[in-house]
């Protein structure tokens, strides 16, 4: 109903959109997701505005469809959107309602993040009823400094063709930024691989940070939904606190933006530390800087098992 009622709205607020003039000098670009907003904060420097959807406390497989929403993108020049259908049940409704050409797909204004991305967990099938199984693979990239990397020098060509006035500009913002991500990426992966196999055993809510894992050379040993957005039942917890306590689990990690009841229950039988990680940078932290303080939290955990 919700839904409905917003449909109504959004489509009553389109027909009043045109009317208002087209996009001035500076590029608008408007992205999902604040990790992705921060990246092309970065490689768009003072030659863009740069904007996010959704605030970092907000779990991006949903979205209120608010009318805000459709009026940043119907002014956009950019789409910047995560991809891999993390954002699929909502964000293709409001780019349809937003009626602005520039961000359908194929346009040159519709940046989808995932394809510069190295995949990770690619299904050889695709069923539903295993839960919110993303068929073109983990979409929760965004978590990794080397796949920031890729998409930073990707924006960095994508912004240039829509302003070639300061592409120079932003392939070069995009290209720096590219190689400060590499190298913390190897700097973090080299600390934490001289932690003991033990230390680099880690628990997690959503199967959501294998990327994260797999920089770090962290191994999941237990999740705690049973499927992709499918909440724990009792004999699952029972599960995944035996599989915690068997490996000696220090840290459990989740967003923000999961309940976390569940997890506070296994890491009190457990003994494990519940680590809740900020899902993007806050206060226009830099990216590299976030990247930075998730590593270090973990590490924090870890190495004191
Ligand atoms: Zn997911």
């Amino acid at each position: 109903m919700k839904f409905l009622r917003f449909v109504l709205l959004a489509a009553c607020l389109a027909t009043l959109l045109p009317a208002l003039p087209a996009h001035a000098a500076r590029l608008r670009v408007v992205a999902t997701v604040p990790t992705l907003a921060q990246l092309a904060r970065e490689v768009a420097g003072a030659d863009a505005d740069v904007e996010a959807l959704l605030a970092p406390n907000q779990d991006p497989h949903y979205a209120d469809a608010k009318p805000s929403l459709v009026i940043a993108l119907n002014r956009a020049d950019l789409l910047l959107f995560n991809g891999l259908d993390l954002e699929v049940g909502w964000l293709p409704a409001l780019v349809r309602q937003a009626r602005n050409a520039k961000l359908l797909p194929g346009a040159a204004g519709s940046f989808d993040a995932s394809r510069w991305v190295q995949k990770l967990r690619v299904p050889a099938s695709v069923d539903r009823a295993q839960g919110d199984i993303h068929p073109g693979g983990n979409p929760h990239f965004s978590w990794d400094p080397r796949a920031g990397a890729a998409v930073a020098e990707g924006l960095g060509t994508a912004l240039g063709q829509l302003d070639p006035e300061h592409a120079a500009a932003f392939r070069q913002r995009g290209a720096t930024l590219a190689q400060q991500l590499r190298a913390l990426a190897g700097q973090e992966r080299q600390k934490f691989a001289a932690l003991t196999p033990a230390q680099r055993q880690v628990a997690v809510y959503h199967d959501s940070l294998v990327y994260l894992l797999d920089w770090l050379g962290l191994q999941q040993v237990a999740t705690i939904e049973p499927r992709p957005g499918i909440p724990p039942d009792p004999a699952h917890l029972a599960r995944v606190v035996g599989q915690l306590k068997a490996a000696h689990v220090a840290a459990l990690l989740q967003e923000e933006y999961y309940p976390r009841n569940a997890s506070d229950q296994v890491a009190r039988l457990t003994g494990a530390r519940l680590v809740v990680l900020q899902a993007g940078p806050r206060d226009r932290t830099d990216y590299v800087s976030y990247v930075r303080g998730l590593a270090a939290e973990i590490y924090a955990v870890q190495s004191s098992k």
